[in-house]
């Protein structure tokens, strides 16, 4: 099968969106952007060894090469809408191609979210996937807006992607709880319904992509403030805890990346609205308060404790 036929037979698919005026098979593509709102675009490449394992199942890959995108929408409060895909392939192997598209477009059509064009090259196995979203006016939520005084809130339970790789690595007893831990780190959930609903509410937000304490030293240091993070609040459910030890437990929560949960700061007067308007949707705890200074601190009983952010970085 050559370049074309790949394109045609994987990527060619109909989107029933309206607004993409012009889609994959011409030089670019082309989409309407309705007058009052403004285009949201982010990028993510995940490269095989780096990002996902070398043996890892080619629908997760695919669902995966979506969902870090979302997240990234789901950060700013934008409503996902448009992707490009550029895939470097070692070769045009179809079974994994088709697995690749199922999980692809098994997230894009629940965020109706449509494929409009891309790349595709030989090298070794990487996938990038552009993501272009909407956004009302002036809406967006950035990394800046926290202040002094507000309240920060972790959504779901981070940590645990990271402990569902470590099961995988550990080859650890398959158990209920490792299953739902290692398919947390394989199916990411990004969070774009809680940040839809947050967009107004919320002072600012980011993604957690690196592990939490690295992150919310990014919002620390782009507000120009600081943070204290009570450690005692850290959600860590169930599944975690049936798994590993507290003191690994608190590790993976603050240090494992590839959680997409949301990390967000609310103001003192929007904590009822956003209390309320956050009570259907996914669990989100409130974990600590902005400070004057900068970087995090962690409280445990009351005392100060240095723990290092570990985050994740490429050239480190
Ligand atoms: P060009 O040479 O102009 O870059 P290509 O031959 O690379 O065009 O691509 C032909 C068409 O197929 C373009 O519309 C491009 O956007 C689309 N395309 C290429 N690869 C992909 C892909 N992996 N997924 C979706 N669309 C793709
Ligand atoms: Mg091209």
């Amino acid at each position: 099968m050559n370049e074309f036929d790949l394109i045609a037979k994987y990527f060619s698919r109909k989107s029933s969106r309206g607004d993409v005026l012009l889609g994959v098979g011409d030089d670019a593509a082309v989409v309407s952007v309705p007058e009052n709102q403004r285009l949201v675009a982010a990028v993510d490449t995940i490269v095989e060894g780096v990002h996902f394992l070398a043996d890892a199942d080619a629908a997760d890959v695919g669902y995966r090469a979506l969902a870090v995108n979302l997240s990234d929408m789901a950060a700013m409060g934008a409503t996902p809408a448009w992707m490009t895909l550029s895939l470097s392939l070692p070769r045009a192997d179809e079974a994994w191609l088709a697995k690749f598209a199922e999980g692809l477009y098994q997230l894009a059509d629940r965020y109706n979210v449509a494929l409009i064009g891309g790349d595709t090259v030989r090298g070794s196995l990487s996938i990038t996937v552009q993501i272009l979203g909407l956004i009302e006016k002036d809406r967006w939520l950035t990394r800046s807006g926290a202040e002094v005084g507000d309240t920060i809130f972790v959504s779901g339970s981070p940590g645990e992607a990271a402990a569902g790789l470590a099961v995988i690595q550990r080859s650890l007893p398959s158990t209920d709880e490792a299953k739902h831990l290692i398919h947390r780190f394989l199916r990411p959930d990004a969070r774009v319904e809680l940040g839809r609903t947050i967009r107004m509410l919320a002072s600012a937000a980011i993604d957690i992509s690196d592990g939490l304490l690295s992150d919310l030293g990014h919002i620390c240091e782009m507000s120009r403030c600081g943070a204290h993070l009570d450690l005692e609040a850290l959600p860590i459910l169930s599944a975690l805890r049936a798994t590993f030890d507290a003191s690994e437990c608190e590790r993976l929560a603050l240090n494992g990346g590839d959680d997409y949960e949301l990390l967000f700061t609310v103001a003192p007067d929007r904590l009822l609205a956003v209390e309320a308007a956050i009570a259907s949707g996914v669990r989100c705890t409130p974990i600590g308060r902005i400070v004057e200074g900068a970087g995090v601190t962690c409280y445990r009983g009351g005392e100060a404790v240095r723990i290092e952010p570990r985050g994740y970085d490429h050239f480190s």
